[in-house]
């Protein structure tokens, strides 16, 4: 029988701000799971800390809300304990980009087969709105006494230095969109990062919805709004790497686009490359039984529950030999 929503919800009362961009992030995963009909006992969704990290309690798959900043490792390490498992990392641009910026980094060169999510509001909305590391130079959201002494990082240019082999931006409140590039996200053969513009009502009285969509600023022609996002994809914007002779070429016109913001943001995906080799077909290559007998599926006890596992055999090929 076929997936439905209602198999990806649970009973757990949704209790973000009213009208929170996450409650767009929420659906969009979710209609994305449906629409890839993912049993959710095949799915085990990760957060760190922060307003994000109460999404898996909404869904219904394995969920781990973890520690400040280390959604990452957590996930990494499921992924390789079952790698039949799909694997969700969700974090927010404090807890993922702040205290986790050094798991984000170091998790793009494994290229693991598996999706980060970053919602991104420009503040760390559980702690009352203090500026979070993407929050750009000069602005004063309602929290802050003095404007951001810092400038903001751009989370697609530090996933394209990173290693991350699918980058993609959407929007929170254009469901429609996001679920596709959570699809593509899930579906590529590789590490995947989608940076979600989330509006925070709360808190970032700056980047709105209202902002977002250009409502300070009318065509006088059509007398509408001019709104900020664009789609990549109408465009006309290819960021798929075909062949490694266009991968240079392909990373420098993505971080071209990233440098794009204010008066136009795209969204849609930036880079995609699936020539890498992931992580698991390199371990693959030095443990030839790892992906039919991964760690998830080997015994740790005989019948009586005694542990089986050799300590003495593991610091052998661990040892340095010099
Ligand atoms: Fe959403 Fe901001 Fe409220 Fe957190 S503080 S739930 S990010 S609106
Ligand atoms: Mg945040």
């Amino acid at each position: 029988m076929a997936l439905k929503l209602t198999d990806y919800r649970t009973p757990v009362f949704v209790d973000w701000c009213p009208g929170c961009g996450n409650f767009g992030i929420l659906s969009a995963l979710q209609m994305a799971l449906v629409d890839l009909q993912l049993p959710p006992s095949k799915v085990a969704i990760f957060s760190g800390i922060g307003c994000h990290a109460k999404l898996p309690h909404f869904v219904n798959a394995y969920g781990v809300h973890t520690l400040h900043g280390r959604t990452l490792p957590f996930a990494v390490g499921a992924k390789l304990a079952n790698p039949d498992l799909e694997v969700i990392a969700v974090t927010g641009d404090g807890d993922g980009l702040g205290i986790g910026a050094g798991h984000f980094v170091n998790t793009g060169r494994r290229n693991i087969d598996m999706t980060v999510l970053i919602h991104d509001n420009g503040v760390y909305g559980l702690t009352k709105g203090q500026a979070s590391p993407t929050l750009k130079l000069g602005l004063r959201t309602k929290s802050l006494p003095k404007p951001n002494i810092n400038e903001g990082i751009n989370p697609v240019a530090i996933a394209l230095a990173a290693g991350y082999t699918f980058i993609a931006r959407s929007y929170a409140y254009d469901v429609r969109h996001l679920k596709e590039i959570i699809k593509k996200g899930i579906q590529h053969h590789g590490l995947a990062v989608v940076i979600i513009q989330q509006p925070c009502p709360t808190y970032n009285d700056i980047n709105t919805k209202e902002w977002y969509g250009g409502e300070d600023r009318v065509d006088p022609a059509t007398g509408k709004p001019v709104p900020r996002l664009y789609k990549l994809e109408e465009i006309g914007y290819d960021g798929t790497v075909r062949n490694s002779e266009e991968a240079f070429s392909k990373m420098v016109a993505a971080l071209t686009k990233a440098q794009e913001w204010g008066d136009k943001i795209p969204i849609g995906v930036f880079y995609q490359n699936e020539l890498v080799p992931t992580y698991e077909e390199r371990i693959s290559k030095r443990i030839p039984t790892y992906l039919e007998n991964p760690p998830a599926k080997q015994a740790i006890g005989d019948p009586s529950g005694r542990p089986i596992t050799s300590v003495e055999k593991m610091l052998e090929e661990l040892k340095v030999i010099g």
